[in-house]
Protein backbone atom coordinates (compact mmCIF):
# COMPACT_ATOMS: atom_id res chain seq x y z
CA UNK A 1 0.00 0.00 0.00
CA UNK A 2 1.53 3.22 -1.23
CA UNK A 3 0.12 5.02 2.34
CA UNK A 4 2.73 2.68 3.75
CA UNK A 5 5.49 4.52 2.76
CA UNK A 6 7.31 6.94 6.02
CA UNK A 7 7.38 10.39 4.06
CA UNK A 8 10.39 10.94 6.67
CA UNK A 9 12.38 8.01 4.99
CA UNK A 10 11.21 9.60 1.52
CA UNK A 11 12.93 12.51 2.70
CA UNK A 12 16.10 11.52 4.08
CA UNK A 13 16.82 8.95 1.04
CA UNK A 14 16.14 11.96 -0.89
CA UNK A 15 18.93 14.16 0.49
CA UNK A 16 21.42 11.08 0.63
CA UNK A 17 20.89 11.20 -3.73
CA UNK A 18 21.75 14.82 -3.95
CA UNK A 19 24.38 14.50 -1.06
CA UNK A 20 26.39 12.02 -3.57
CA UNK A 21 27.08 14.46 -5.79
CA UNK A 22 28.64 17.18 -3.54
CA UNK A 23 31.48 17.66 -1.20
CA UNK A 24 29.75 18.85 2.20
CA UNK A 25 30.86 17.13 5.17
CA UNK A 26 29.16 14.09 6.23
CA UNK A 27 28.76 15.23 9.82
CA UNK A 28 26.65 18.19 8.12
CA UNK A 29 24.59 16.07 5.94
CA UNK A 30 23.37 14.05 8.80
CA UNK A 31 22.14 17.40 10.05
CA UNK A 32 20.05 18.24 7.45
CA UNK A 33 18.12 15.20 7.22
CA UNK A 34 16.52 16.06 10.67
CA UNK A 35 14.86 18.90 12.45
CA UNK A 36 16.42 21.03 14.55
CA UNK A 37 13.66 21.14 17.01
CA UNK A 38 10.06 19.40 17.19
CA UNK A 39 6.86 20.85 19.60
CA UNK A 40 4.77 17.27 20.17
CA UNK A 41 1.65 18.55 22.14
CA UNK A 42 -2.60 17.99 22.82
CA UNK A 43 -4.73 20.54 22.53
CA UNK A 44 -7.90 20.47 24.28
CA UNK A 45 -10.38 22.65 23.54
CA UNK A 46 -14.34 22.96 24.35
CA UNK A 47 -16.85 21.30 21.81
CA UNK A 48 -19.93 23.44 20.78
CA UNK A 49 -21.85 20.60 23.72
CA UNK A 50 -19.64 21.84 26.47
CA UNK A 51 -17.28 18.73 26.30
CA UNK A 52 -14.09 18.66 25.98
CA UNK A 53 -11.88 17.27 23.19
CA UNK A 54 -8.12 16.55 23.17
CA UNK A 55 -5.90 16.36 19.78
CA UNK A 56 -2.60 16.07 19.17
CA UNK A 57 -0.50 18.53 17.32
CA UNK A 58 3.00 19.26 15.67
CA UNK A 59 5.42 21.96 14.80
CA UNK A 60 8.42 20.77 13.19
CA UNK A 61 11.52 23.25 12.69
CA UNK A 62 13.94 21.80 10.49
CA UNK A 63 16.25 24.11 9.22
CA UNK A 64 17.27 27.67 10.37
CA UNK A 65 20.25 27.91 8.11
CA UNK A 66 19.19 30.59 5.65
CA UNK A 67 16.81 32.60 7.70
CA UNK A 68 14.04 32.32 9.74
CA UNK A 69 11.41 28.48 9.94
CA UNK A 70 9.03 28.85 7.39
CA UNK A 71 5.93 26.95 6.52
CA UNK A 72 2.24 25.87 6.43
CA UNK A 73 -0.28 24.20 9.18
CA UNK A 74 -2.03 21.67 7.73
CA UNK A 75 -5.28 19.99 9.56
CA UNK A 76 -5.93 16.86 8.24
CA UNK A 77 -6.40 12.95 10.05
CA UNK A 78 -3.17 11.60 8.62
CA UNK A 79 -1.06 14.29 10.37
CA UNK A 80 1.75 12.39 12.60
CA UNK A 81 4.87 12.97 14.07
CA UNK A 82 6.94 11.84 10.82
CA UNK A 83 4.72 13.23 8.51
CA UNK A 84 5.36 16.71 9.59
CA UNK A 85 9.14 16.18 10.10
CA UNK A 86 9.22 15.15 6.54
CA UNK A 87 7.25 18.16 5.57
CA UNK A 88 9.60 20.28 7.57
CA UNK A 89 12.20 19.03 5.69
CA UNK A 90 10.75 19.50 2.79
CA UNK A 91 9.96 23.29 3.43
CA UNK A 92 13.75 23.80 4.18
CA UNK A 93 14.82 22.78 0.51
CA UNK A 94 12.14 24.53 -1.28
CA UNK A 95 12.95 27.75 0.13
CA UNK A 96 16.49 27.21 -0.73
CA UNK A 97 16.40 26.17 -4.33
CA UNK A 98 14.01 29.14 -4.98
CA UNK A 99 16.71 30.93 -3.23
CA UNK A 100 13.79 32.69 -0.66
CA UNK A 101 15.67 33.56 2.82
CA UNK A 102 13.85 31.44 4.74
CA UNK A 103 14.52 28.14 6.48
CA UNK A 104 11.76 25.40 6.64
CA UNK A 105 8.93 24.54 9.48
CA UNK A 106 5.91 22.78 9.11
CA UNK A 107 3.21 22.28 11.77
CA UNK A 108 -0.05 19.55 11.85
CA UNK A 109 -3.31 18.98 14.03
CA UNK A 110 -4.45 15.39 13.59
CA UNK A 111 -8.18 16.33 12.74
CA UNK A 112 -10.54 16.09 10.02
CA UNK A 113 -11.94 19.69 10.31
CA UNK A 114 -15.15 18.37 8.47
CA UNK A 115 -16.00 16.89 11.90
CA UNK A 116 -15.91 20.62 13.42
CA UNK A 117 -18.05 23.79 13.62
CA UNK A 118 -16.47 26.97 12.99
CA UNK A 119 -16.91 27.78 16.76
CA UNK A 120 -14.86 24.70 17.75
CA UNK A 121 -12.24 24.98 14.71
CA UNK A 122 -11.91 28.79 15.96
CA UNK A 123 -10.85 27.44 19.45
CA UNK A 124 -8.62 25.19 18.30
CA UNK A 125 -6.56 26.83 16.43
CA UNK A 126 -6.40 29.18 19.02
CA UNK A 127 -5.44 26.95 21.56
CA UNK A 128 -2.66 25.95 19.08
CA UNK A 129 -1.48 29.41 18.01
CA UNK A 130 -1.11 29.96 22.25
CA UNK A 131 0.77 26.37 22.66
CA UNK A 132 2.79 27.94 19.14
CA UNK A 133 3.53 31.44 20.70
CA UNK A 134 6.78 31.08 22.26
CA UNK A 135 8.31 29.56 19.17
CA UNK A 136 6.85 31.60 16.44
CA UNK A 137 7.76 35.37 15.65
CA UNK A 138 8.19 37.54 12.53
CA UNK A 139 12.15 36.86 12.82
CA UNK A 140 12.01 33.06 14.36
CA UNK A 141 9.22 30.88 12.83
CA UNK A 142 6.18 32.01 10.09
CA UNK A 143 3.29 29.53 9.92
CA UNK A 144 1.29 30.01 6.82
CA UNK A 145 -1.76 27.76 5.55
CA UNK A 146 -1.04 24.26 4.24
CA UNK A 147 -3.73 21.19 3.77
CA UNK A 148 -7.44 22.17 4.72
CA UNK A 149 -6.50 25.66 6.82
CA UNK A 150 -6.79 28.69 4.46
CA UNK A 151 -6.79 32.62 5.40
CA UNK A 152 -9.65 32.64 8.47
CA UNK A 153 -6.84 29.78 10.45
CA UNK A 154 -4.02 32.22 9.93
CA UNK A 155 -6.39 35.18 10.55
CA UNK A 156 -7.15 33.52 13.98
CA UNK A 157 -3.12 32.52 14.56
CA UNK A 158 -2.06 36.44 14.10
CA UNK A 159 -5.11 37.79 16.27
CA UNK A 160 -4.15 35.18 18.68
CA UNK A 161 -0.33 36.06 18.71
CA UNK A 162 -0.76 39.57 18.50
CA UNK A 163 -3.03 39.93 21.61
CA UNK A 164 -1.12 37.62 23.67
CA UNK A 165 2.28 39.59 22.91
CA UNK A 166 0.18 43.11 23.09
CA UNK A 167 1.77 44.01 19.60
CA UNK A 168 0.71 44.35 15.84
CA UNK A 169 3.04 41.47 14.10
CA UNK A 170 1.26 40.40 10.61
CA UNK A 171 4.83 39.37 9.47
CA UNK A 172 4.17 36.54 12.08
CA UNK A 173 2.10 34.53 9.71
CA UNK A 174 1.37 34.90 6.06
CA UNK A 175 -1.66 33.43 3.80
CA UNK A 176 -3.80 35.80 5.57
CA UNK A 177 -6.97 38.12 3.99
CA UNK A 178 -5.95 41.12 2.16
CA UNK A 179 -7.59 43.38 4.96
CA UNK A 180 -5.50 41.61 7.27
CA UNK A 181 -2.26 41.89 6.04
CA UNK A 182 -2.37 39.49 2.89
CA UNK A 183 -0.88 39.71 -0.36
CA UNK A 184 -2.65 39.81 -3.81
CA UNK A 185 -1.46 36.48 -5.35
CA UNK A 186 -1.45 34.48 -2.53
CA UNK A 187 -4.40 32.14 -2.75
CA UNK A 188 -3.29 31.64 -6.72
CA UNK A 189 0.41 31.30 -5.46
CA UNK A 190 0.80 27.90 -5.43
CA UNK A 191 -1.24 26.72 -8.25
CA UNK A 192 0.48 29.49 -10.84
CA UNK A 193 4.00 28.28 -9.63
CA UNK A 194 2.77 24.66 -11.00
CA UNK A 195 2.08 26.02 -14.19
CA UNK A 196 4.94 28.00 -14.70
CA UNK A 197 6.90 25.11 -13.96
CA UNK A 198 4.98 23.02 -16.68
CA UNK A 199 5.02 25.89 -19.14
CA UNK A 200 9.44 26.09 -18.57
CA UNK A 201 9.61 21.99 -18.29
CA UNK A 202 7.84 21.80 -21.72
CA UNK A 203 9.39 24.88 -23.41
CA UNK A 204 12.85 22.99 -22.47
CA UNK A 205 11.62 20.03 -23.82
CA UNK A 206 11.12 21.49 -27.33
CA UNK A 207 7.27 21.24 -26.74
CA UNK A 208 4.65 23.70 -26.13
CA UNK A 209 2.38 23.13 -22.88
CA UNK A 210 -0.37 24.55 -24.99
CA UNK A 211 -0.80 21.43 -26.80
CA UNK A 212 -0.58 19.42 -23.90
CA UNK A 213 -3.35 17.22 -22.43
CA UNK A 214 -3.82 17.41 -18.43
CA UNK A 215 -4.99 15.40 -15.42
CA UNK A 216 -5.29 16.83 -12.05
CA UNK A 217 -5.47 14.98 -9.36
CA UNK A 218 -7.14 16.68 -6.02
CA UNK A 219 -8.91 19.81 -6.57
CA UNK A 220 -8.12 22.26 -3.26
CA UNK A 221 -6.32 25.13 -3.47
CA UNK A 222 -3.46 23.98 -5.58
CA UNK A 223 -5.06 21.41 -7.62
CA UNK A 224 -7.60 23.64 -9.14
CA UNK A 225 -5.83 26.89 -10.10
CA UNK A 226 -3.15 25.09 -11.60
CA UNK A 227 -5.54 23.50 -14.09
CA UNK A 228 -7.28 26.84 -14.75
CA UNK A 229 -4.31 28.57 -15.12
CA UNK A 230 -2.98 25.73 -17.45
CA UNK A 231 -6.15 26.13 -19.23
CA UNK A 232 -5.76 29.54 -20.27
CA UNK A 233 -2.06 28.90 -21.24
CA UNK A 234 -4.01 26.80 -23.73
CA UNK A 235 -3.73 23.25 -22.59
CA UNK A 236 -6.84 20.90 -22.31
CA UNK A 237 -7.40 19.59 -19.13
CA UNK A 238 -9.24 16.29 -19.42
CA UNK A 239 -9.21 14.62 -16.01
CA UNK A 240 -9.72 15.76 -12.52
CA UNK A 241 -10.53 14.43 -9.21
CA UNK A 242 -10.54 15.18 -5.38
CA UNK A 243 -10.83 12.50 -2.47
CA UNK A 244 -14.90 11.58 -3.73
CA UNK A 245 -13.15 10.61 -6.89
CA UNK A 246 -12.67 11.90 -10.56
CA UNK A 247 -14.24 12.94 -13.69
CA UNK A 248 -13.03 12.83 -17.24
CA UNK A 249 -14.01 14.74 -20.59
CA UNK A 250 -11.55 13.83 -23.34
CA UNK A 251 -12.92 16.94 -24.97
CA UNK A 252 -11.47 19.11 -22.11
CA UNK A 253 -13.05 20.26 -19.01
CA UNK A 254 -14.14 24.16 -17.90
CA UNK A 255 -11.69 24.00 -14.62
CA UNK A 256 -13.42 27.21 -13.12
CA UNK A 257 -16.98 25.63 -13.57
CA UNK A 258 -15.75 22.63 -12.44
CA UNK A 259 -14.47 24.33 -9.13
CA UNK A 260 -18.20 25.93 -9.02
CA UNK A 261 -19.78 22.95 -9.13
CA UNK A 262 -17.41 21.40 -6.10
CA UNK A 263 -18.03 24.81 -4.27
CA UNK A 264 -21.59 24.07 -4.30
CA UNK A 265 -21.53 19.82 -3.93
CA UNK A 266 -18.77 19.32 -1.99
CA UNK A 267 -16.93 17.16 -4.76
CA UNK A 268 -15.71 17.44 -8.67
CA UNK A 269 -17.77 14.08 -9.40
CA UNK A 270 -20.91 14.78 -10.95
CA UNK A 271 -20.12 17.27 -12.78
CA UNK A 272 -21.66 17.87 -16.63
CA UNK A 273 -21.15 15.17 -19.30
CA UNK A 274 -18.70 13.33 -17.67
CA UNK A 275 -16.98 9.85 -17.23
CA UNK A 276 -16.26 9.18 -13.73
CA UNK A 277 -12.92 7.73 -12.60
CA UNK A 278 -11.15 6.79 -9.71
CA UNK A 279 -7.69 7.95 -8.60
CA UNK A 280 -6.00 5.39 -9.56
CA UNK A 281 -7.50 5.34 -12.95
CA UNK A 282 -6.93 9.17 -13.20
CA UNK A 283 -3.04 8.99 -12.40
CA UNK A 284 -2.55 6.48 -15.60
CA UNK A 285 -4.50 8.10 -17.95
CA UNK A 286 -2.67 8.46 -21.25
CA UNK A 287 -2.20 12.54 -20.98
CA UNK A 288 1.28 14.60 -21.92
CA UNK A 289 0.89 16.25 -18.13
CA UNK A 290 -0.09 14.59 -15.11
CA UNK A 291 -0.24 16.99 -11.74
CA UNK A 292 -0.49 15.05 -8.37
CA UNK A 293 -1.66 17.68 -5.68
CA UNK A 294 -3.35 16.12 -3.45
CA UNK A 295 -1.26 14.27 -0.71
CA UNK A 296 1.98 12.18 -0.14
CA UNK A 297 2.62 8.77 -1.73
CA UNK A 298 -0.38 9.08 -4.71
CA UNK A 299 2.31 7.06 -6.76
CA UNK A 300 4.27 4.52 -5.64
CA UNK A 301 6.54 2.05 -7.21
CA UNK A 302 3.54 -0.28 -7.95
CA UNK A 303 1.50 2.09 -9.79
CA UNK A 304 4.17 3.79 -11.14
CA UNK A 305 4.84 1.07 -14.27
CA UNK A 306 1.31 2.29 -15.14
CA UNK A 307 1.76 5.78 -15.28
CA UNK A 308 1.74 7.06 -19.21
CA UNK A 309 2.21 11.11 -18.98
CA UNK A 310 5.29 11.82 -20.17
CA UNK A 311 5.74 14.73 -18.03
CA UNK A 312 4.54 15.19 -13.99
CA UNK A 313 4.69 17.94 -12.16
CA UNK A 314 4.36 18.09 -8.40
CA UNK A 315 1.51 20.48 -7.04
CA UNK A 316 1.45 18.41 -3.64
CA UNK A 317 4.04 18.11 -1.30
CA UNK A 318 5.56 14.46 -1.39
CA UNK A 319 3.18 12.68 -4.02
CA UNK A 320 5.77 10.34 -5.56
CA UNK A 321 7.77 7.64 -3.09
CA UNK A 322 11.72 6.88 -3.59
CA UNK A 323 10.60 3.76 -5.92
CA UNK A 324 8.15 5.94 -7.48
CA UNK A 325 11.19 7.70 -8.68
CA UNK A 326 13.00 5.01 -9.92
CA UNK A 327 10.68 3.29 -12.15
CA UNK A 328 9.94 6.59 -13.93
CA UNK A 329 13.68 7.83 -14.03
CA UNK A 330 14.03 4.18 -15.77
CA UNK A 331 11.19 5.25 -18.35
CA UNK A 332 12.19 8.71 -18.86
CA UNK A 333 9.33 10.28 -17.83
CA UNK A 334 10.39 14.07 -16.45
CA UNK A 335 9.20 14.46 -12.84
CA UNK A 336 9.41 19.01 -11.69
CA UNK A 337 9.47 17.90 -8.24
CA UNK A 338 7.51 19.78 -5.57
CA UNK A 339 10.30 21.65 -3.90
CA UNK A 340 10.44 23.80 -7.27
CA UNK A 341 7.04 22.79 -8.87
CA UNK A 342 4.36 24.05 -6.02
CA UNK A 343 7.28 26.54 -4.35
CA UNK A 344 5.39 29.60 -5.31
CA UNK A 345 2.98 29.23 -1.96
CA UNK A 346 6.35 30.44 -0.06
CA UNK A 347 7.49 32.61 -2.18
CA UNK A 348 4.41 34.86 -1.91
CA UNK A 349 4.29 34.64 1.25
CA UNK A 350 8.17 35.84 1.37
CA UNK A 351 6.75 38.81 -0.54
CA UNK A 352 3.88 39.01 1.61
CA UNK A 353 6.16 38.96 5.07
CA UNK A 354 8.27 41.32 2.92
CA UNK A 355 5.36 43.76 2.28
CA UNK A 356 4.28 43.44 5.97
CA UNK A 357 7.59 44.73 7.25
CA UNK A 358 7.50 47.34 4.96
CA UNK A 359 3.81 48.19 5.53
CA UNK A 360 3.45 48.58 2.04
CA UNK A 361 1.13 46.87 -0.27
CA UNK A 362 2.01 45.51 -3.54
CA UNK A 363 -0.22 45.17 -6.50
CA UNK A 364 -0.95 42.27 -8.23
CA UNK A 365 0.95 42.77 -11.10
CA UNK A 366 3.92 43.40 -9.49
CA UNK A 367 3.42 39.95 -7.20
CA UNK A 368 3.20 38.00 -10.25
CA UNK A 369 6.00 39.32 -12.36
CA UNK A 370 8.55 38.81 -9.28
CA UNK A 371 6.87 35.24 -8.91
CA UNK A 372 7.80 34.60 -12.58
CA UNK A 373 11.30 36.00 -12.01
CA UNK A 374 11.94 33.39 -8.93
CA UNK A 375 10.34 30.75 -10.90
CA UNK A 376 12.10 30.75 -14.11
CA UNK A 377 15.16 31.43 -12.69
CA UNK A 378 15.36 28.46 -10.15
CA UNK A 379 14.35 26.37 -13.24
CA UNK A 380 17.11 27.80 -14.67
CA UNK A 381 19.51 26.65 -11.67
CA UNK A 382 18.03 23.42 -11.57
CA UNK A 383 18.72 22.62 -15.42
CA UNK A 384 22.19 23.66 -14.61
CA UNK A 385 22.67 21.28 -11.95
CA UNK A 386 20.64 18.83 -13.80
CA UNK A 387 23.09 19.04 -16.84
CA UNK A 388 26.42 19.25 -15.57
CA UNK A 389 26.45 16.56 -12.58
CA UNK A 390 24.42 14.40 -15.38
CA UNK A 391 21.69 13.73 -13.21
CA UNK A 392 19.22 10.90 -13.04
CA UNK A 393 16.05 13.22 -12.62
CA UNK A 394 15.07 16.68 -11.63
CA UNK A 395 14.28 15.80 -8.27
CA UNK A 396 18.21 15.00 -7.51
CA UNK A 397 19.21 18.31 -9.31
CA UNK A 398 16.43 20.50 -7.12
CA UNK A 399 18.14 18.96 -4.17
CA UNK A 400 21.79 19.65 -5.30
CA UNK A 401 20.77 23.64 -5.79
CA UNK A 402 19.25 24.10 -2.38
CA UNK A 403 21.52 20.95 0.17
CA UNK A 404 24.58 23.56 -1.94
CA UNK A 405 22.98 26.76 -0.43
CA UNK A 406 22.26 25.44 2.70
CA UNK A 407 25.34 23.93 3.28
CA UNK A 408 27.14 27.11 2.54
CA UNK A 409 24.77 29.07 4.91
CA UNK A 410 26.22 26.54 7.09
CA UNK A 411 29.80 26.95 6.81
CA UNK A 412 29.52 30.49 6.34
CA UNK A 413 28.34 30.75 10.06
CA UNK A 414 31.30 28.69 10.99
CA UNK A 415 31.36 27.25 14.57
CA UNK A 416 31.39 27.51 17.71
CA UNK A 417 35.74 27.02 19.54
N1 LIG B 1 2.04 25.13 2.74
C1 LIG B 1 2.69 25.68 1.61
C2 LIG B 1 3.81 24.75 1.15
O1 LIG B 1 3.79 23.58 1.42
C3 LIG B 1 3.14 27.12 1.79
C4 LIG B 1 4.05 27.39 2.94
C5 LIG B 1 4.30 28.87 3.22
O2 LIG B 1 3.74 29.71 2.52
O3 LIG B 1 5.03 29.14 4.16
O4 LIG B 1 4.70 25.16 0.46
Amino acid sequence: MAGQVNPFESLQEQVDDAAAFLDADPGLIERLKNPERLLETNLTFERDDGSLETVRAYRSQFNGDRGPYKGGIRYHPNVTRDEVKALSGWMAYKCAVVDVPYGGGKGGIAIDPADYSEDELERLTRAFATELRPLIGVDRDIPAPDVNTGQREMNWIKDTYETLENTTAPGVITGKAIDSGGSEGRVEATGRSTALAARETFDWLDDDVADATVAVQGYGNAGSVAAALLADLGATIVAVSDSSGGIHDPEGLDPRSVKAHKAETGSVTGYGDTDPLTNDELLTLDVDLLVPAALENAINGDLAPDVSADVIVEAANGPLTPRADDVLADRDVYVVPDIFANAGGVTVSYFEWVQNRQRFHWTESRVNEELERVITGAFDDIVEAYESHDLRNLRTAAYVVAIDRIVDAADQAGSWP
